[in-house]
């Protein structure tokens, strides 16, 4: 079965509270038993503690699946992109490398790309995945554009990042504050050194 066309995933990082109840809850996922599929990046390690919780965002035309050899990622026709299939998964890292939102990791004991895919298990037949269904914050959102709009009032959903000259467009949307929502979110201006926490992160953290 196919995710129900009116569920999204929402991120909101202003709202993590590092307390890594996602990450436990992942590694409970019955699709990748043991092994956590999400992980918490520090925003600005030397001026807060702010953390961000970084999942796969499904993209739209997946670079990682494109530059897969051996043809193991599948992006089904409902957006989600899975995980590196087993039997042709060759362990070449080139989705690893490729990937510009840093998702995928290579697990050498099993010689396997693994990533999340969005539970797919629970999210096809219209359950939160796993993290969400825990974030004790809701910086994990799975649910109706319109419960976020109803519940976030000040923030805007955006699922188009610029990465230098290249637009990634995703299913799996960013909040950030509804009076300065940018057309996309520049991530590369994000990760210079100068602008970082400027325009750009506090912007998205500021709600
Ligand atoms: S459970 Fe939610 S609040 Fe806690 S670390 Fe994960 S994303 Fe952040
Ligand atoms: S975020 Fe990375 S791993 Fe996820 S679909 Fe896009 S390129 Fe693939």
């Amino acid at each position: 079965m196919p995710v129900p066309e009116h569920l999204e995933f929402f991120i909101d990082p202003s709202r993590c509270i590092g307390c890594e109840s996602c990450v436990q809850a992942c590694s409970e996922c019955d699709t990748h038993r043991g092994h956590s599929m999400i992980h918490l990046e520090y925003v600005e390690r030397s001026r807060t503690t702010q953390t961000t919780p970084v999942i796969c965002m499904h993209c739209d035309s997946p670079t990682c699946a494109e530059v897969c050899p051996a043809d193991a990622i599948k992006r089904t026709e409902d957006g989600v992109v899975q995980s590196a299939r087993k039997p042709r998964c060759i362990a070449c890292s080139n989705c690893v490398l490729a990937c510009p939102f840093g998702v995928p990791k290579m697990k050498s004991d099993l010689e396997l790309m693994m990533k999340c895919d969005m539970c797919y298990d629970r999210s096809s037949v219209g359950k939160k995945p796993m993290c969400a269904s825990v974030c004790p914050s809701q910086a994990l959102f799975f649910g109706t554009r319109e419960e976020i709009e109803r519940l976030r009032k000040r923030s805007a959903a955006v699922n188009r990042f610029r990465f230098g000259n290249q637009t990634v467009t995703t299913k799996v949307n960013m909040m950030v504050p509804r009076d300065a929502r940018p057309e996309y979110i520049d991530v590369a201006a994000a990760m210079e050194e100068d602008s970082l926490g400027g325009d750009i992160m506090l912007n998205v953290l500021s709600t």
